[in-house]
């Protein structure tokens, strides 16, 4: 079974607030249809979100090249801030190596005897310049360690950003074929419809011998079994939209069904067949307007005929909603079509 996402809000008789003293076949039916009636929308929507997916994976694989290319960037710079450094200390050590030289010559000059006053000047000034130089350089050292030091901590970021847009862009990956295979397994409206119509006439088993009124509910003004509420709806709805106007007679009670009877002209009440009768009217206890399953259709007030827009719309549309005619009554449409 295909994964069922609830795209709208459902009005009435959804199978989620469905009656609890409804029987399981009844449920399931309604389940089914709610489905089939919804699985379009369900599709177009998962549709939508996979098309916002691959624009995401596009963005996303944008950033990993571009965080690829500030990565390598990053790499390169500390690359070359290291030679530098590396140079720079190079240069320094060569300094101090000076420094020692000029400082054991100004030693030498002033042990030397006679001394030469001359020879110890001009070694100091030589001291005094190297310490100049040596100074200079070690002050450029820590200038390349702080930048060294930049560079390293530039390098981390960008490999850290690096592995963040990848794995980004991984999980946006994988979500592409999560929502393909929803769709690919979501199902069909006619599927679920078709299985649906199997479960009608159960449908009517179960729910005569438990039926209450509380299972009903109003739809535009036609009482129905909560249990097609969603469908009926969804028909009337959809019908208006091709300007068909649908109403109709749903529920009545027993009660009504026996002055029906009389009322159409019946040889008796309880036994003579509905064909019997001046207009057809089932025996009290079998009819499916007495569980709400049923609905006598008018179209602008008027009871439909073969010939009406509104029989036409019906012919071609309603079994998407679980309704079929009785082909003697061009006006009476059930789940079962009796
Ligand atoms: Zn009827």
């Amino acid at each position: 079974m295909a994964t069922a996402i609830a795209v709208a809000a459902p009005i009435v008789g959804t199978p989620g607030t469905a009656h609890a003293a409804v029987p399981g076949v009844a449920q399931n039916y309604s389940k089914l249809m709610y489905r089939s009636l919804t699985v379009d929308a369900t599709k177009a929507a998962l549709r939508k979100t996979l098309t916002v997916q691959k624009a995401a994976l596009k963005t996303r694989t944008t950033e990993v090249t571009a965080a690829t290319r500030a990565d390598a960037a990053a790499r390169k710079k500390l690359a070359d801030v290291t030679t530098a450094h590396a140079a720079v200390h190079e240069r320094l050590k060569t300094a101090e190596r000076g420094l020692s030289d000029t400082k054991n010559r100004l030693a030498r000059a002033k042990k030397q005897r006679p001394r030469s006053k001359k020879a110890v000047t001009s070694a100091t000034k030589a001291v005094t310049s190297a310490t100049a130089t040596r100074d200079a350089r070690r002050k450029r050292l820590h200038e390349a360690a702080t930048v060294l030091r930049a560079a390293k901590a530039q390098a981390r970021t960008a490999a850290t950003g690096l592995q963040k847009a990848a794995a980004v862009r991984q999980a946006a990956a994988a979500a592409i074929p999560k929502t393909e295979q929803r769709i690919a397994t979501a199902g069909t409206a006619a599927g679920f419809a078709a299985q649906a119509t199997t479960l009608s006439r159960d449908v009517v088993t179960e729910i005569r011998p438990k039926f209450a009124l509380a299972d009903t509910t109003t739809v535009y003004g036609t009482t129905v079994h909560r249990n097609v509420a969603y469908a009926f709806k969804r028909m009337v709805d959809d019908a208006r939209a091709d300007g068909v106007a649908i109403s109709g007679g749903g529920f009545r009670t027993k009660q009504r069904q026996v002055e029906l009877r009389k009322i159409n002209g019946c040889p008796d009440v309880w036994t003579a067949p509905a064909s019997s009768c001046r207009v057809p009217t089932a025996i009290p206890g079998r009819s499916l307007h007495e569980l709400g399953l049923a609905v006598d259709v008018t179209s602008d007030g008027k009871t439909l005929t073969k010939k009406t827009k509104a029989f036409k719309w019906l012919s071609a549309n309603a079994a998407k909603y679980g309704y079929v005619n009785l082909p003697s009554e061009a006006w009476h449409w059930s789940i079962t079509g009796g």
